[in-house]
């Protein structure tokens, strides 16, 4: 009796609600984002801050200006790499633009402040970015000289890689991680352009960029939210670049919630609230804001996984606005309008996906549903990933995932130690992807299965 009453009880838990999810941490991963830190957070951006404007063609003095303010960066990466047996560097990635016509209207010295914390796997040539962009502007996008204290734009973003840099680099991971505070967001996305284009040129195997811009304020004064357990990742469905070819497979298919960033989306949703208490990360199905850009779109257009991370309710007095007070309102970017708290939680869940990725195996390879013939059961299989797979670095096994064709993140996960399965679901009805799993639990990024038609 008293069973059949729990089973009662759970089977109306079960109508009403989503299924239960299991939290399964990896206590290294655990340890690091306990380690991050809101006071070194709000160090990092009143540092920023107080270099007066970060804007791209503000002049080059000690104290005030862009310059100023990427040496700056620059020592904090520097001081980190210390503390890291010889696996963090850190360099200016610079070059002289001339005047463009457009933004640039003078000889502009740029720079990307970079640290690259290699990965100690030498078989893993698998590199994951993470950005904000470290200039700020006023109203004018000209005005080089007016304070921009671009606290929350980007100094919000620009801190999280600064901290990122500080807690990870402590810890040796397979992959490389670059942490990067990009320059001429303002201007035209000039700083992400030229490392989406080094990054092609060079031919890395960059398999996921987390821009960060905008993420450390919690409140939208239109609407009269103040929200800080919210934060969005907006991705775009389909790479930029499709080929005619890759297009039909997709309209065929259904693929289009599936392209790398919509992926990579998914993945943050799933690792970051894995590892953040009082977070949801919530998908954005599209590239950008309205009226707006992004670090992360030079990526996408150049075939790269790259998503946006951004607060979930802006204010727009307080971004590219000069300093200043109208009809009772105060406008403009300081520290004291951000939440650090909530910053902390949106580094924190920075961090998780990086940890998680730069630890798991790589992809599992040539991932294939067999499609050859009219059944209700599905059957998929794949070849192990190149990376994470050696003597000393052994894959756990995979995740076949499985969701329904109209759902937006994935539904089941099963675990098989095979490099195969074949499950009673029809292919008709769902998506499946499959994930390689490494001995301490971290997951690859899913692969969509192809066809096998043959
Ligand atoms: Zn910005």
């Amino acid at each position: 009796m008293k069973n059949c009453t729990l089973s009662g009880i759970l089977l109306l838990f079960s109508l009403g609600l989503q299924a239960q999810t299991t939290v399964n941490r990896d206590p290294a991963i655990a340890q690091l984002v306990a380690d991050v830190s809101a006071d070194s957070l709000r160090s990092h951006v009143t540092n920023l801050v107080s270099f007066g404007t970060r804007h791209t063609m503000s002049s080059a003095t000690p104290k005030r200006g862009l310059s100023a303010a990427r040496q700056w960066t620059l020592g904090k990466f520097q001081h980190y790499a210390k503390q890291s047996g010889g696996r963090l560097t850190a360099q200016i990635d610079s070059w002289t633009l001339q005047p463009d016509g457009r933004r640039i209207d003078a000889v502009t010295q740029m720079g990307n402040v970079m640290a690259t914390l290699k990965g100690t796997d030498p078989n893993d040539d698998r590199i994951f970015l993470v950005s904000g962009h470290i200039d700020s502007r006023v109203s004018d996008v000209m005005n080089r000289t007016a304070d921009a204290p671009g606290a929350n734009d980007d100094g919000s973003g620009t801190a999280a890689v600064i901290e990122l840099c500080r807690v990870m680099s402590k810890v040796p991971f397979p992959a490389t991680i670059i942490f990067v505070a990009v320059c001429g967001e303002e201007q035209g996305l000039l700083g992400a352009n030229h490392l989406a284009q080094r990054a092609k040129d060079e031919k890395w195997n960059l398999e996921a960029l987390l821009n960060n811009d905008i993420m450390g304020s919690n409140h939208s004064p239109d609407t009269h939210i103040t929200d800080n357990t919210r934060v969005r990742v907006f991705s775009e469905g389909l790479p930029g670049y499709q080929t005619d070819s890759l297009a039909a497979n997709i309209r065929q298919y259904g693929l289009e919630n599936d392209g790398k960033s919509r992926q990579l989306a998914r993945y943050t949703k799933e690792v970051g609230e894995r590892y953040v208490d009082q977070l949801e990360v919530v998908m954005v199905y599209r590239n950008d804001r309205f009226l707006r850009g992004g670090d992360h779109t030079p990526f996408v257009t150049r075939g790269f996984p790259a998503v946006r991370i951004t607060e979930m309710n802006e204010n727009f007095a307080h971004q590219h606005q000069d300093l200043r007070t109208q009809d009772g309102v105060e406008y403009g970017d300081y520290v004291k309008f951000m939440d650090f708290d909530y910053l902390r939680k949106n580094t924190a869940m920075n961090l998780a996906v990086l940890a998680n990725l730069a630890k798991a195996p790589s992809m599992p390879q040539n991932v294939t549903v067999e499609a050859r013939s009219l059944t209700n059961s599905t059957s998929l299989f794949w070849q192990a990933p190149k990376a994470g797979n050696s003597a000393n670095r052994k894959i756990k096994g995979y995740y076949v995932l499985m969701r329904e064709t109209h759902w937006p993140f994935w539904q089941k996960k099963f675990y098989t130690e095979k490099v195969g399965l074949t499950l009673p679901y029809s292919k008709d009805n769902y998506f499946f992807a499959v994930q390689a799993v490494s001995e301490d639990g971290n997951e690859s990024l899913p692969v969509v299965p192809r066809p096998g038609l043959r």
